[in-house]
């Protein structure tokens, strides 16, 4: 399957930033086709600006969440729908930041999920261990728990992507041994296939400290489809070069 390689911007770049960012990365797609799949996930208020910017290349467009409603009294948040609209094709839904700091459930992000298919945006679902869970050797459960209480009925491989996203390796510099990240993957994998029809097509991202020095190691572990990337994903030589260490 063709490798899925996504930004998460989080709550980085101003518009200049990010139109330069973007306009660097359009440069190096139309030299080379790195034969995976870009995705960018700016913040909201940048989508119009990098969906204008990109739309007549390859890369594609996503948010960082969304609301699980489709409209209503709801101050602040964004619902599906709007993203339909403005463009995006994915939403990451269940990021560890995000079930940290807004207290979101396995039943919300599930919610938010099945918002998202039936508005025509593929979810990327996180999920992922925290340290104190690795070090009870809790890993396998804790995701296999995650996984199945936050991807919806509604899931099949073209309308959802999983993204494995160590809690502690996020922002840290720390990652996983390729083994562990190979038992995480394979465990994910075999849940999928028990769960969905086409369970053996999902894609399954690894995230947290992805980087030029250890993308081309990481992404050639077996059932490891791709890459979420934070930090390395805000400069283009790091973003492209992982890109291109396929
Ligand atoms: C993330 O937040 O999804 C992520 C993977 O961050 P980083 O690459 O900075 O660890």
């Amino acid at each position: 399957m063709r490798p899925l390689i996504a930004g998460n911007w989080k709550m980085n770049t101003l518009r200049a930033d990010a139109s330069a960012l973007v306009v660097g990365l359009i440069e190096q797609r139309a030299g080379e086709d790195p034969g995976c799949d870009i995705l960018l996930c700016p913040p909201f208020v940048s989508l119009g600006l990098i969906g204008d910017i990109i739309a007549q290349s390859p890369i594609l467009l996503g948010a960082q969440d969304c609301h699980k409603e489709e409209s209503g009294a709801y101050t602040g948040s964004i619902s599906a729908p709007m993203l339909s609209d403005a463009g995006c094709g994915f939403v990451i839904v269940g990021h560890s930041e995000r079930r940290a700091q807004y207290n979101e459930t396995d039943l919300l992000v599930s919610e938010k999920a099945r918002a998202a298919h039936e508005n025509a945006l593929v979810s990327i679902v996180c999920v992922g261990e925290t340290l104190v869970d690795r070090d009870a050797d809790n890993t396998l459960s804790v995701v296999e728990e995650q996984l199945l209480g936050s991807v919806p009925k509604s899931a099949n491989a073209k309308n959802t992507v999983i993204a494995y996203e160590p809690v502690w390796a996020i922002g840290t510099g720390k990652t996983p041994k390729n083994i562990q990240i190979r038992e995480v993957h394979d465990h994910l994998r075999m849940l999928l296939e028990n769960n969905f029809a086409d369970g053996n097509e999902f894609r399954i991202l690894y995230g947290g400290s992805m980087n030029l020095a250890n993308a081309g190691e990481i992404l050639s572990i077996k059932n490891v489809n791709g890459g979420l990337v934070g930090g390395a994903s805000l400069t283009v030589k790091d973003f492209w070069g992982i890109c291109t260490s396929l």
